[in-house]
């Protein structure tokens, strides 16, 4: 099959390759996005049925397509998310070549060879937008679970009708643990959930809904060169919300009143038996102060902008957990049929064959650019501010790294030394 050649290659047809495309459009550079799949195909795949995006509408806004819908507070469905991502597609006239698995990618005279599982392309750049959620992030102590229980992540989990009878334990309690232990639940299965550290977050707060408050308040725009401990920042587990149309509350105590057990962190499976941390009333607390001072912040900012909208401060009551929570759960005596790891999610670079990736196979970069020139990576958790880390986040990274890009293109070395 001949090579064929272009100026940029983006992989991956996400809205982040799609914004990427509109970016390298607007500059007039000459590019294709290779999807393997179809248009948002984690979206399509990697999602459970009931999932609704837990950021309102208004942020789901992209380079050249802002909210237009009669919805703006509401949370889109998978299906809407889907068509949300398909029309971006068409506004940015992305040139998507579907059906594509960009298998490696190496350096080659200067620029980069990408193979594909349908022919081979040659780029001067690359631009990674392979997704940030492609891999359950699924601990060793996997390997103690008995053979008869039946291991899911939340890529994989569909609905409660796929799981076979009995109770599940669901490990880990951001935002993907504990919307699957609320819904298993409410289906009529014992649920346990095991929790470590994890961060609680009102839905609503001072009448506004709390990414309202992020985004005004500049939480949102914090730049990922200002964060004190940026590799910690960026593995803080998702907060424990539920986009829902009545914006209602999901955290411990929510799960509690629907008689999910709540037990401390997952330390060890031996023999059969889960061996949990006794420490959860600890991070219970720790979350809450987390959230309180969270909260005293947007008060502040609430005060010093004169946005108080004269809605005194309400504040959630804390979570309370067993004083003695359970330390052990002897797996298929107790009748536990499912675990769901709900330990969190990563990156798949593994077509990546260019030195940037480090032991753990993340890509190191600085705010997207890496130190191959020419090779950038987009849409991962506080890329380069804190909204990198939502679909809204793509619209200026998308602009400042095609502007670098664009940069290194025209042989301007301030390109190469200013992160963009
Ligand atoms: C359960 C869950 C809930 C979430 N909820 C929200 C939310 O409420 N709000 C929000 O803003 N964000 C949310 N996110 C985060 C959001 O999904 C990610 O930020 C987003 O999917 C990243 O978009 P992306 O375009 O970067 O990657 P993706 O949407 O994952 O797109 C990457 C694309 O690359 C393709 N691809 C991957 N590897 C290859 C390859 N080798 N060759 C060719 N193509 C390839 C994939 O098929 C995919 O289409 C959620 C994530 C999860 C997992």
């Amino acid at each position: 099959m001949a090579q064929k050649h272009t100026t940029t290659v983006v992989i991956g047809a996400g809205h982040s390759g799609l914004a990427m495309s509109y970016r390298l459009r607007e500059r007039g550079i000459d590019h294709v996005v290779l999807e393997r799949g179809q248009i948002a195909d984690s979206w399509r795949h990697g999602r459970w049925d009931s999932l609704r995006l837990l950021t309102p509408n208004w942020q789901a806004e992209l380079p050249g397509a802002r909210y237009s819908g009669t919805d703006p507070d509401g949370y889109l469905t998978m299906p809407e998310v889907v068509d949300h991502i398909v029309d971006y597609a068409r506004i940015a006239s992305a040139p998507v070549v579907s059906s594509t698995a960009v298998e490696r990618v190496s350096a080659i005279d200067g620029g980069y060879r990408v193979q594909t599982d349908a022919g081979e392309w040659h780029a001067k750049t690359v631009v990674a937008a392979t997704g940030a959620c492609t891999l359950p992030n699924i601990p060793a102590l996997a390997d103690g679970v008995p053979a008869g229980v039946r291991q899911l992540s939340p890529l994989d989990y569909r609905s409660p009708a796929m799981l076979d009878d009995g109770g599940v334990l669901v490990v880990g309690a951001s935002a993907s643990g504990v919307q699957l232990a609320e819904e298993i639940a409410l289906s009529g299965r014992r649920v346990v959930i095991s929790t470590g550290e994890h961060v609680r977050m009102p839905r609503t707060y001072r009448g506004h809904d709390i990414f309202w408050w992020m985004h005004h308040a500049g939480v949102l725009d914090e730049r990922y060169d200002e964060v004190d401990d940026i590799v910690r920042a960026r593995h803080v587990p998702s907060p424990q919300l539920i986009g829902s149309p009545e914006r209602r509350e999901l955290h411990l105590g929510t799960l509690q009143d629907h008689g999910v057990e709540v037990v401390g962190r997952l330390g060890m499976i031996r023999d059969g038996v889960a061996l949990f941390s006794g420490g959860l009333a600890n991070v219970t607390r720790l979350a809450d102060l987390k959230q309180e001072r969270l909260l005293d912040r947007f008060d502040e900012w609430a005060l010093q902008s004169g946005r108080a909208d004269g809605i005194p401060p309400h504040r959630p009551e804390p979570v309370t957990v067993p004083a003695q929570p359970r330390l052990k759960l002897d797996l298929v005596a107790e009748g536990i049929s499912t675990i769901i790891w709900a330990t969190g999610f990563t990156a798949d670079y593994s077509w990546l064959d260019v030195p940037v990736v480090d032991r753990k196979g993340r890509v190191v970069h600085d705010g997207g650019v890496t130190e191959a020139k020419g090779l950038y990576v987009l849409g991962t958790s506080l890329l380069r501010r804190r909204r990198s880390t939502y679909i809204n986040g793509a619209a200026q990274d998308s602009d400042d790294l095609a502007a670098h890009l664009d940069a290194t293109l025209a042989g301007d070395s301030r390109a190469a030394r200013v992160p963009a």
